[in-house]
């Protein structure tokens, strides 16, 4: 990887053992020759592996004896040799100790400077403009070294030794206060931030991928004013705290979740909220969870430490829009919501969202992959052609392979509007730049008119290759755990074009990379009104109780029916009777929906997924093994999960006053219960004991449990995401390894393929 310091340690390493010899960077990873009195040599091969430095990821060591070379003196860094090497470029990284402890020590040059850094740590992916990786393809680029930093620059003992970004208050960028029209304050910038902040201030700050708005999340009048200004009602922020010290205050983590907080990764974690807390009830409303980081920036750090319990951190942008990460749009598009801007001359030059896990089984599952893990290899189960793949149209991310190596991008946004388009454009570009990647090929979703399938059509010169959604997410799954042949995959989501052009999302599909069948799915039902179900879910409710009651639905005893006008009444039937407007869908993700309209817990959505999300939290309250009834049917051939007979039961229920916990964990037992019947069904024909779990229904965690468990129960092999986001976030790198296999011609990989 570069920019990491593995050379420098090498050199470090060699001379603490009185060694001689040469270090080197090739297309097939780093060689070095060593020689001195063998005790050295070995100690020089023990700490090789045990005091890498942080940020290098060593996959094999490989050792030969040569013999001596008495005329080599000294130990030399060479310049890197031979050919294309394997350019791997490092993410952006949390402040390391050493740095930490010289920003508040009054002693150091650098006390209380926010842009400190080594080549153990700081921002990589996010400054870097081209290659190779050197100071003047980086954001940095504009601000020479001083004689201080130079003299660090180039010592090979330094821990600043070729560290890109190295700078210092006397050389490097600074930190500017701006109000909403972009008029500097004068004064020192920090230490007037954090009373405008304890104020109830929003404060627009400049991250590493992006700007965030920043409120005192401790203070409700703060938090409400940034909600009403971003017009945005329910969907929960994310917040930052100085310490572990501080979350425990509000939310509980186990030490897992404590690692993942602390890594240098530095995710936004789903933690659950404390009964009573010292946060505001509007940051995360209607939720069990809240997503919690701790300070990745030194400008974070020196904010938050001794100053605030949380602050709300949210992405800076409009709604639907691409986080804002350069200076001209913030002033354009933040001065609407900010105050104040606390911000800086150090260009961010490509926007990386912060990342969101939450924690399932002891391992991260991703809701989001992008900054601190892009562009992190997933490494493939065998070298392949280089592809580009764009993803589907939600959570929009793209995927481009070299050899094994496959790099999921960072997260885009949904593909709605041209503003993300154009961010996906520039993110293909600067990857293949950085990367050194010229595609062969580029993979898109079957869906013709999604944003990226526009944008895959106009890229000249390269086969395009359609893959059906589900199948991708199939392969994403297989891909990241290396598993070649066929599986069986269970896909649920919310929407994905099915190959006979209906809307799949509860699919069982038995396949591989390079073809699938559909085995199974939930029983069709009508879409009433398309989009607009999908925020809607009353809609899919009704469409649900149309197929279990027919035409008398609205008879029945439930409560959210009366919300519905009579002249709307009479509209819907006519939808549902004769399916205007109406396209069929198998979708896992709608009934969800569903059974959060009938128990009564909305509905309307404001954001995408918020009734699955808040149906889960309400079934996490209640303990019960219970399931509905549901039928497995064989139609002309097509395996299918009937949930009439559930829906049926969950009337009954509802109609009797049943408590709502209870309704929606038993209809999570349902599910689960569902799966493991037709899963044993398919496994009885097709022979196939290893089931993939994916969708963006999976990022459920008491649905992934359930299914898990039932089927590991069940004598099943189960795989779930743990690399990339079960959602369609990680659709990419099943649309880049279906491609990849697609194509006969395989021309490709390097050694350095060889070593994992
Ligand atoms: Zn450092
Ligand atoms: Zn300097
Ligand atoms: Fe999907």
């Amino acid at each position: 990887m570069q920019g990491v310091g593995f050379r420098p340690f090498v050199f470090r390493l060699a001379d603490a053992n009185g060694l001689s010899g040469w270090v080197r960077n090739t297309p097939a990873g780093v060689v070095l020759e060593a020689q001195g009195a063998s005790r050295g040599v070995e100690a020089f091969l023990r700490d090789l592996r045990g005091s890498a430095p942080p940020l290098a990821l060593i996959s094999a060591v490989r050792t030969e004896e040569i013999p001596p070379a008495p005329e080599v003196q000294g130990f030399a860094i060479l310049e890197s040799g031979g050919g294309r090497t394997d350019i791997q470029i490092a993410p952006d990284c949390d402040v390391c100790p050493d740095c930490l402890r010289e920003l508040f020590d009054p002693a150091d040059r650098r006390f209380r400077y926010p842009f400190i850094n080594c080549t153990n740590c700081g921002p990589r992916y996010t400054i870097i403009t081209g290659i190779p990786y050197d100071r003047p393809y980086t954001t940095m680029a504009g601000f020479p070294l001083c004689p201080d930093c130079r003299a660090e620059y180039e010592n090979p003992l330094d821990r600043r030794f070729h560290a890109q970004p190295v700078a210092c208050p006397v050389c490097g960028p600074r930190l500017d206060l701006r109000d909403d029209r972009g008029r500097v304050v004068e004064g020192d910038p920090l230490p007037m931030a954090v009373p405008l902040l304890k104020e109830g201030r929003i404060l627009a700050v400049k991250g590493i991928g992006g700007y965030h708005l920043a409120v005192d999340a401790c203070n409700e009048e703060a938090v409400r004013e940034l909600r009403r200004r971003k017009k945005r009602d329910e969907k929960p922020f994310a917040v930052m705290s100085p310490s572990l010290g501080e979350v425990a205050e509000y939310a509980l983590f186990d030490p897992t979740e404590q690692r993942l907080l602390e890594g240098p990764e530095r995710p936004i974690v789903l933690l659950r909220k404390r009964e009573s807390g010292p946060v505001a009830g509007r940051v995360a409303p209607c939720n069990g969870y809240i997503g919690v980081m701790l300070p990745y920036a030194p400008l974070h750090h020196l904010l938050l430490r001794g100053n605030f319990t949380a602050l709300v951190m949210t992405s800076g942008n409009l709604s639907d829009e691409p986080i804002v990460h350069r200076d001209e749009d913030a002033g354009a598009i933040l001065s609407e919501i900010a105050d104040f801007f606390l911000t800086h001359n150090r260009d961010i030059h490509v926007r990386t969202d912060d990342s969101v896990i939450r924690v399932f089984q002891g391992a991260p599952l991703f809701l989001r992959r992008s900054r601190g893990y892009v562009p992190r290899a997933v490494i493939l189960p065998s070298p392949q052609n280089e592809v580009l793949a764009v993803g589907a149209e939600l959570k929009g991310a793209i995927c481009l392979t070299r050899g094994r190596r496959a790099f999921l991008s960072q997260h885009i946004g949904d593909l709605k509007n041209d503003a993300v388009l154009r961010s996906l454009e520039e993110t293909v570009e600067h990857l293949e730049r950085i990367l050194d990647i010229r595609p062969k090929a580029v993979a898109h979703d079957l869906h013709p008119d999604y944003l990226s399938t526009v944008y895959a059509r106009e890229i000249p010169g390269v086969p395009r290759i359609a893959v059906q959604h589900h199948h991708a997410h199939l392969a994403s799954c297989m891909a990241e755990h290396g598993l070649e042949g066929e599986v069986l995959g269970v896909i649920f989501d919310g929407t994905g074009l099915g190959s006979d052009g209906t809307v799949w999302g509860g699919e069982f599909l038995v396949g591989g990379y390079t073809s699938f069948r559909r085995s199974g799915y939930f029983r069709p039902v009508l879409l009433p009104g398309g989009d607009a179900a999908v925020r809607e879910p009353f809609r899919m409710a009704l469409s649900h109780l149309h197929t279990a009651y027919g035409e008398n639905l609205f008879d029945l005893p439930l409560p959210f029916l009366a919300g519905i006008p009579a002249g709307e009444r009479k509209l819907f039937l006519a939808m549902l009777e004769r399916g205007i407007n109406s396209p069929l869908t198998s979708s896992c993700g709608r009934l969800f929906d569903t059974v959060a309209a009938l128990v009564g817990l909305r509905g309307r959505v404001s954001y995408e997924g918020q009734a699955a999300i808040e149906l889960e939290a309400l079934a996490e309250s209640a303990e019960t093994g219970e399931i509905y009834p549901f039928a497995l049917e064989v139609e002309e051939e097509r395996r299918m999960v009937d949930f009439r007979p559930m829906i049926r039961a969950l009337v009954e229920d509802v109609a009797a006053g049943a408590h709502g916990p209870f309704m929606a964990r038993r209809f999570h037992n349902t599910v689960s219960a569902a799966v493991g019947a037709m899963c044993e069904e398919i496994r009885a024909e097709s022979g196939t004991d290893r089931v993939v779990l994916s969708g963006g229904v999976f990022q459920n965690k008491l649905l992934s449990e359930g299914v898990f468990t039932l089927l590991t129960e069940k004598g099943f092999r189960v795989f779930t995401h743990r690399l990339v986001p079960p959602n369609d976030g990680g659709i990419a790198l099943g649309q880049a390894i279906i491609a990849g296999r697609s194509m006969t011609d395989v021309s490709c990989g390097t050694d350095a393929d060889n070593d994992y």
